[in-house]
């Protein structure tokens, strides 16, 4: 962004959603003194939270932060007490009223479907732990888990809670190379996998990637614990090493089911995951025990208004910071039932979840918009064959959700009845940080509306002035800051304390910069803009890459845009958008003038487009976010940057080609 304009505020969205009373009238959560209450003292608002989990050992101080320390380094929270993740989101339940509830619903991709109670849960938690504890791994050790996304990760995942080890879940798409890197970065004793997994038909070959990352050399690891998944339909890994390798039913299935909850000091790690790597190399980010339980489970319960006979389906990978805290943290020390996926959402046919969700009833759906667009792309028909009036509550997570998006999600997902709820964090924030409460907030497509209570943002100027304070009404835009300390914030980045404050701290001395451009209406809503590496200065003016992409979405010809500020001599920056239209439009001279027309009605002409680049991909994460940075480089003509966390590599090669070509 430049020093001289604040952030130009162009998008205007005037359609308003108010919760049903139907929905308000079963809501714990429907009076807006919540905000009020955190408000006015957020400690004690948290503390309430901390004090439904259970504690080993009671904790004395809420938080060890003052106004007058100069950053967050100093907040440790819920000092003294003693706490075991597993036991809060397993051993709780197990032992009481929700015994025989079921705790894990996973569905394979071929169809087979297993189903948990918390009482099988414990059993099969304790199990792993045991032979964790057999493969010798200890309190404060690191287990890296590459799995597919089936009942054993989770299971995995709170083996290594129970006994105080680390996990490192490592996404099952990632490649040997990044495996490799994960694995020595963390100093893995054992690495978890399978022998594969199943994906869009074909088998993910888990173990061989394995056996390669292995073979590049770790100085750490001593074991790895094989789950058959797939058997003979990978004859190349039905064998074992004998030395390193052992089988899951081998090892596991004898153990005892009973295994100790170690107690943790709630400033304990949990465990590490790595970014999903939009704006360059991934951070290995870390994570309490005691604050970061708190942070899950208080937002599960607050803003998926979470009731004891929901179905609950998160459609994100455990490898991903979504999946922890929202398949497994959050919802399991809430008790409630999960569905777990492993496949495509367009295997066997684009109506996957849809039929997923009719069969087991799903309450709550959290999903991402690349998904939602992709939905979008796909057509009605799937949805519309499918019985999905058990839905009350749909998420958005991920990326901003244009306008569009979250109509089409309302209208035909939610048949207009089940509230939005579009929740802008991060895999550094744990947990939540703004968001609608469902049953509280009148909601408007686009905006993930007002920060979580207990949450202080601010937004900043380029001088870091916090402008939010400055102006009471009227529209501003800058950067946003969280101003005060909350739980579930990131303790760091594994072994790289220098980056950590460099990234988060340097700018904004005193704040916790997450990275991201930001918008405040009249009525007060923040509207979430993206990276503030990718807002672009044109002519003098920054201007978000979300607005123009959503003003681009708002055609009926397009699916999906990407828009990037290009090094222009004339206007600092110009607007090149890369665009993917809906199936059947043909691309042509007219139809790109006329995008570029309808940008410039819809937001000014100022966000005009100059160049549009029609082309049936974009780059994206593994996570399924746009890689604006390197359609930038692209556009540039520069090397691509870092790019381990690209999906698909041809894709980019190809634009490149084509863009070369175009150009020259
Ligand atoms: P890296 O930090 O490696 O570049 P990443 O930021 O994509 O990767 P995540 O932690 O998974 O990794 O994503 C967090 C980011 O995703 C946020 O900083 C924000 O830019 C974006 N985001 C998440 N949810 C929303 C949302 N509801 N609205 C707008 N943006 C969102
Ligand atoms: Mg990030």
């Amino acid at each position: 962004m430049s020093d001289s304009t604040p952030l130009e505020t162009l998008l205007k969205e005037d359609r308003s959603f108010t919760p049903s009373a139907a929905f308000q009238q079963r809501s714990k959560y429907a009076n807006p003194s919540l905000y009020q209450e955190a408000q006015s003292d957020p400690f004690a608002f948290w503390e309430k939270f901390a004090n439904q989990l259970d504690w080993m050992e009671p904790f004395s101080e809420v938080c060890t932060w003052k106004p007058s320390d100069p950053d967050f380094s100093e907040a440790k929270w819920f000092v003294g007490g003693k706490i075991n993740a597993c036991y809060n989101c397993v051993d709780r339940h197990a032992a009481g009223s929700r015994a025989d509830k079921i705790a894990i619903i996973a569905e394979g991709e071929p169809g087979e479907v297993v189903k948990l109670t918390y009482q099988d849960l414990k059993v099969e938690v304790c199990k792993v732990a045991n032979a964790l504890k057999e493969l010798g791994i200890k309190k404060g050790d690191r287990v890296c888990i590459y799995m597919p996304m089936v009942a054993e990760l989770p299971i995995a995942m709170l083996a290594c809670a129970r006994i105080g080890a680390m996990h490192n879940v490592v996404f099952g798409g990632f490649s040997a190379n990044s495996l490799h890197e994960r694995i020595c970065d963390s100093q893995a004793k054992v690495l978890i996998t399978a022998d594969g997994g199943f994906r869009r038909g074909n088998v993910v070959p888990l173990l061989k990637i394995s056996r390669e990352a292995v073979e590049m050399g770790t100085s750490s690891l001593e074991k790895v614990l094989v789950l058959e998944r797939v058997g003979s339909k990978m004859p190349e890994t039905t064998q074992l090493d004998s030395k390193l390798e052992v089988w899951w039913h081998d090892l596991v299935t004898s153990q005892s089911s009973e295994c100790p909850c170690e107690p943790m000091e709630s400033e304990d790690l949990l465990y590490m995951l790595y970014t999903s790597g939009s704006t360059g190399k991934p951070k290995g980010i870390v994570h309490s025990t005691g604050g970061y339980l708190v942070g899950t489970y208080t937002t599960t319960q607050i803003v998926f208004d979470l009731q004891e006979d929901d179905i609950y389906f998160c459609t994100a990978d455990c490898g991903w910071v979504t999946g922890h805290s929202y398949t497994v943290y959050g919802p399991m020390a809430n008790g409630a039932t999960v569905v777990v996926y492993e496949g495509a959402p367009d295997t066997p046919d684009k109506d996957r979840f849809w039929r997923m969700i009719e069969k087991h009833k799903v309450t709550i759906l959290y999903t991402a918009p690349t998904a939602i667009r992709s939905f979008m792309k796909w057509g009605t028909e799937y949805p519309n064959r499918c019985d999905l009036s058990s839905l009350r509550l749909l998420g958005s997570v991920g990326e901003p959700i244009n306008p569009e998006a979250w109509i089409w999600y309302h209208e035909v997902i939610g048949t207009e009845r089940c509230p939005i709820v579009d929740t802008w964090w991060q895999t550094e924030t744990g947990a939540i940080m703004v968001t609608p409460l469902p049953a509280i907030t009148a909601t408007k497509p686009g905006s993930a509306t007002h920060p979580f209570p207990g949450i202080q943002v601010g937004i900043l100027d380029e001088a870091g002035h916090d402008i939010s304070q400055e102006h009471s009404g009227g529209e501003i835009g800058g950067y946003l800051a969280i101003t005060k300390p909350w739980p579930s914030l990131t303790r760091g980045i594994y072994g790289d304390p220098e980056r950590f404050k460099q990234v988060y701290w340097s700018r904004f001395p005193g704040k916790y910069f997450p990275g991201d451009g930001v918008k405040r209406d009249e009525e007060g809503y923040l509207w979430l803009l993206g990276r503030v590496d990718d807002i672009m200065l044109v002519a003098g003016h920054n201007i978000s890459t979300m607005e123009v992409e959503s003003a681009l979405v708002d055609h009926h010809s397009v699916a999906e845009a990407a828009v990037i500020g290009k090094k222009s001599d004339i206007k600092g920056q110009s607007i090149a958008a890369f665009v993917i239209l809906k199936s059947g439009i043909e691309s042509g001279p007219q139809l790109i003038a006329d995008l570029k027309t309808h940008v410039a009605a819809k937001i000014g002409a100022l966000a005009r487009p100059d160049d549009i680049f029609i082309t049936a991909e974009l780059p994206k994460t593994r996570s399924g976010k746009i890689m604006r940075r390197l359609l930038r480089d692209v556009a540039e003509g520069r090397a691509l940057g870092d790019t381990t966390t690209l999906a698909d590599p041809a894709i980019v090669n190809s634009l490149k080609a084509q863009y070369e070509d175009k150009e020259g």
